[in-house]
């Protein structure tokens, strides 16, 4: 299990420049993650690391989902979000425009917080004079850090102040070797009345262990003798007092557990069908290597005939295509139907994911693959030369070959899909590497 990394979100009214801000943090790191297959969707969050700090970078602009209602209202929403969820604000406003009537709308908010609140000034790429004007100051956020987010410039310095205002690392537990669950999704989609249908269950043995701060937030079931915690319950549970405008941003708690947790189980209001906050959520699943479970739950409501889950079943690997190896489950958090297999599901793929491959059967695996497949292009043969799994949780991959450019994208995929079949990874992204390797004799 990895450790939860602090969050650091951009608040500040349109335009003033958060979404280039946020691309200039984490354009460096971007550049040397491997690309995700088949993500088209907008980023909103990633990771960044900064003087050795990692941390997740959120743009809250682009939180705002559903692109509606007054812009006064959207942005309180957005701060009100970030100030319950982010550990460091940054608060960028526009140094071209000067300071506006809704920048100091913003300021009243964050004055409230007692989290650290950074004043970027940005597109100051040619007038940097003009922070020693009082307007910026006035915002009461102490001093303004000026940036240019298209030019890069003074980022660095923003990035030392965003660094420095950090929280301390939170202890390492990936030592921890219990299953860590997460229940995430939109308000109401029965997070909690899962929590309670499996916490009450006789078969589950809960216990409070206290000891650590998340032991606090946490709960710990046994499920024939094994261990699970269940991520965040607390959050979960303390709902109530989350005002109704704020909580459809719950994306960012869910981002949250998600990094704590193995295993994430996204659950789907089966009446409502998949939103795009859904969307967004199975999006970070995936991009954070976690194992998935979508679990559709409200079936009691559904009328059903015998093709109803299958039709169900079809839409949903349309709109959720990133989560394809994600095993779905139709379940009621009211009546209890099939809660448990969540659970046992959960199981199963955290087992599956620290699966390892020996150097040996991943060779036979290729030159399976080589002779069933051909894989050719352009006139070219692709050839594999051999394998070895780099990584567990998630399981990864790196494979020598002739001439990775020859490498579309639908052979990359061929692979993974037999990799899975002869190897039974479900419910877990995996992540394949490609080297070259030439035969001076060759090519
Ligand atoms: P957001 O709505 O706060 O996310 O703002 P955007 O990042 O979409 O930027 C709004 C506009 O400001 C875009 O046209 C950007 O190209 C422009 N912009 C962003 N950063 C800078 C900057 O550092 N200098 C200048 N001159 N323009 C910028
Ligand atoms: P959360 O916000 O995701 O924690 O959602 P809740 O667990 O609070 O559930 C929201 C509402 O949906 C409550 O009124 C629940 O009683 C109802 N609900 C949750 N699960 C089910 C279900 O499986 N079937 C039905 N019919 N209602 C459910």
């Amino acid at each position: 299990m990895s450790r939860a990394l602090p969050l650091v979100a951009l608040v500040g009214r349109p335009n003033v420049g958060k979404s280039t801000l946020f691309n200039r943090i984490i354009g460096e790191r971007q550049a040397i993650v491997a690309p995700v297959a088949g993500t088209t969707r907008d980023r909103l969050y990633a990771e960044a690391e900064w003087n050795g700090r990692a941390f997740t970078v959120v743009d809250t602009g682009g939180l705002d989902l559903e692109d509606q209602g007054e812009v006064t209202v959207r942005i309180r929403n957005q701060v009100g979000l970030a100030l319950e969820e982010a550990d460091v604000l940054v608060f960028v406003t526009d140094g071209l425009a000067g300071v506006t009537a809704a920048d100091h709308d913003v300021a009243q908010l964050l004055r409230a917080t007692a989290r650290p609140v950074i004043l970027a000034v940005n597109k100051t790429e040619k007038q940097v004079a003009r922070l020693d004007a009082t307007e910026f100051w006035a915002l009461g956020m102490g001093e303004p850090c000026a940036v240019s987010a298209v030019h890069g410039t003074g980022t660095g310095d923003l990035l030392d102040l965003i660094a420095a205002a950090l929280p301390p690392a939170e202890p390492d537990d990936s030592e921890d070797e219990r299953l860590h669950v997460a229940f995430v999704g939109r308000p109401n989609v029965g997070k909690s009345s899962l929590l309670n249908k499996l916490t009450g269950q006789e078969r589950m043995v809960v216990s409070g262990q206290a000891g650590t701060t998340r032991d606090a937030v946490d709960t710990v079931l046994r499920y024939h003798g094994e261990p699970i915690v269940l991520v965040d319950t607390a959050g979960i549970r303390r709902r109530g007092r989350v005002a109704p405008g704020i909580e459809k941003y719950s994306v960012m708690r869910a981002m949250r557990a998600i990094e704590r947790c193995d295993v994430a189980v996204l659950l789907i209001d089966a009446v409502d069908g998949v939103t795009e906050q859904d969307a967004h959520i199975g999006g970070y699943i995936d991009e954070a290597g976690k194992g998935a479970i979508i679990a559709v739950n409200k079936w009691d409501l559904i009328e059903k005939d015998e093709h109803t889950a299958d039709a169900f079943t079809e839409t949903l690997r349309n709109e959720l295509k990133f989560l394809a190896y994600a095993p779905i489950v139709y379940i009621s958090a009211l009546t209890g139907q099939r809660a448990i297999k969540v659970i046992e599901l959960a199981l199963q793929i955290h087992e599956t994911r620290s699966l390892r491959i020996s150097t040996g059967e991943l060779n036979r695996f290729t030159s399976d693959l080589q002779a069933r497949h051909g894989l050719t292009r352009r006139g070219r043969e692709i050839k594999l030369r051999y394998a070895t799994q780099v990584a567990v949780s998630p399981p990864s991959f790196l494979f020598f070959v002739n001439d990775p450019a020859l490498l579309h994208f639908s052979y990359r995929r061929l692979i993974e899909n037999q990799l899975r079949e002869r190897f039974g990874f479900e419910g877990t992204p995996m992540r394949l590497f490609f080297r070259e390797q030439r035969r001076k004799d060759e090519d």
